[in-house]
C-alpha cells in the first residue's frame, strides 16, 4: 500500500507551441514527458499541461477529431496546468476578443492585454510560493481580470493575479518553462500527487 509512488506521467498538449521546454521542466523534475497530439494520448496520464502558444491556432486544431470535446470533459476531473495560451483555452470567459473555451477555471481572461509582442516582459514579483521572488517571462500574455470565489491567487503583477489555482486546475499568464526556476511545475507535480491521494 504504502510503497513509494513511481514517476509521474504528465502530457504536454503539443498541437502548437512551447511543448518542449515544458517536457524538459518535467524531466528535471522527475516526471515522465507525454507529448500528446491526438485524443488517444490522454489515456494513462496522471495530468496534462497546456502550453503557451496562440490559443486561436489551436482552438484549430483542438476541432479535429472531436478534441475539444474530450478534452473538455479530460479537465473537468484531471489535473491540468495551462499556461499563457493554454490558461486562455482553460478559462470560463475570454475577452479581447471573446473566444470558445473549456470553460473549466472560474477566471475571466483578456488576450493580449499588456501589448503587441514587443511588450514582452521579464518581471520578478513576490509570490506565495515558498522560496522568495518569482520570475515570470510574459509573451503576449492575457490578463486575468476576474477570479471566482474557488480561486487561489498565488502570484500577481500589478495587482492582477498571475498564477491561480483551483482544486485540480493551475493556471499561469506567463512562461514558468522558460525561466530556469521549478518551483511552478514542482507546485503542479505536488497538486497531482494530491489529487491522487485524494481521489
Ligand atoms: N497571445 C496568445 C493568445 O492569445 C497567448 C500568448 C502566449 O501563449 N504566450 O493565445
Amino acid at each position: 500500500m504504502n510503497a513509494s509512488p513511481g514517476p509521474l506521467s504528465i502530457g504536454v498538449l503539443a498541437l502548437q507551441g512551447a511543448y518542449g521546454a515544458h517536457a524538459k521542466a518535467l524531466i528535471a523534475l522527475g516526471a515522465i514527458p507525454r507529448l500528446v497530439r491526438v485524443p488517444k494520448e490522454l489515456e494513462g496520464l496522471d495530468g496534462l499541461i497546456m502550453p503557451g502558444g496562440e490559443s486561436t491556432t489551436m482552438l484549430k486544431f483542438l476541432e479535429r477529431n472531436a478534441f475539444f470535446d474530450i478534452l473538455q470533459t479530460y479537465v473537468k476531473s484531471t489535473p491540468t496546468f495551462g499556461t499563457c495560451a493554454g490558461a486562455i483555452l482553460l478559462a470560463t470567459h475570454v475577452e479581447g476578443p471573446a473566444q470558445r473555451s473549456l470553460a473549466a477555471l472560474d477566471i475571466t481572461v483578456e488576450r493580449n492585454a499588456y501589448g503587441r509582442q514587443i511588450d514582452s516582459t521579464i518581471l520578478t514579483s513576490d509570490t506565495a510560493l515558498p522560496g522568495g521572488p518569482l520570475e515570470m517571462v510574459f509573451i503576449r500574455a492575457p490578463r486575468i481580470t476576474r477570479t471566482g470565489p474557488t480561486v487561489e491567487t498565488l502570484a500577481t503583477r500589478d495587482g492582477f493575479p498571475t498564477l491561480v489555482r483551483s482544486g485540480h486546475l493551475l493556471a499561469a499568464t506567463f512562461h514558468p518553462e522558460l525561466s530556469g526556476d521549478p518551483r511552478v511545475h514542482q507546485l503542479f507535480l505536488n497538486l497531482v500527487r494530491e489529487h491522487q491521494s485524494t481521489a
